[in-house]
């Protein structure tokens, strides 16, 4: 697909962000040109349209700047995935491993029914820890998770092992 090499060119690396010896890939860049942007949402419309999916999980906050067009899309709702604490109404809550420390995904309680067909959307999977936790949080509500989507993949980091199976879909993968 030839757009790909499109989008791999908008992404954006800095250096030593948040720290030294991060490679942070940088979607905002791709964010400011219209025509890769859309063919980003469309590349995932075009896969998930006829899929019966009716739930786009989008991952705070980068998970957010793709997920609701993709839902939009494809006639599906978009239910965020929020850090600790951010949500207002009662919540469900799956623990994941930081570099450091511990932190949480919540999803509201009815945000999804009982055999519900999910994609979880994010902008970028490394370790696949945060993916493992939001499809954890969606299949504890009874929703099955068809697969996962990101614009980026790190392969070295074998993320995809750690989604018990789960597909995980990538558009391009650093070089
Ligand atoms: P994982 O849980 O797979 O180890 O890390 C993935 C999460 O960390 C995603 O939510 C992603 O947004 C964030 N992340 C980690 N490294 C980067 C990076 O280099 N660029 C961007 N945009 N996000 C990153």
């Amino acid at each position: 697909d030839p757009r790909l090499q499109a989008i791999s060119d908008a992404i954006r690396v800095i250096p030593h962000f948040p720290k030294p010896g991060i490679m942070f890939q940088d979607i905002t860049t791709l964010l400011l040109n219209h025509k890769v942007f859309k063919d980003t949402v469309d590349i995932f419309v075009d896969r998930y349209k006829d899929m019966g999916i009716s739930v786009v999980a989008g991952i705070e906050a980068r998970g957010f700047m793709f997920g609701p067009s993709i839902a939009l899309a494809i006639g599906a709702k978009f239910v965020p995935l929020r850090k600790r604490g951010k949500l207002p109404g009662k919540v469900v809550c799956e623990a994941y491993e930081l570099e450091y420390g511990k932190d949480c995904l919540e999803m509201h309680v009815g945000a999804v029914e009982k055999g519900e067909k999910a994609v979880v959307v994010d902008d970028l999977v490394a370790t696949g820890g945060t993916l493992r936790a939001a499809i954890k949080l969606l299949e504890c509500m009874g929703a099955e998770v068809v697969e996962c989507a990101c614009v980026i993949g790190l392969p070295e980091l074998k993320g995809q092992n750690r989604l018990n199976g789960t597909p995980l879909y990538v558009l391009v993968e650093p070089t």
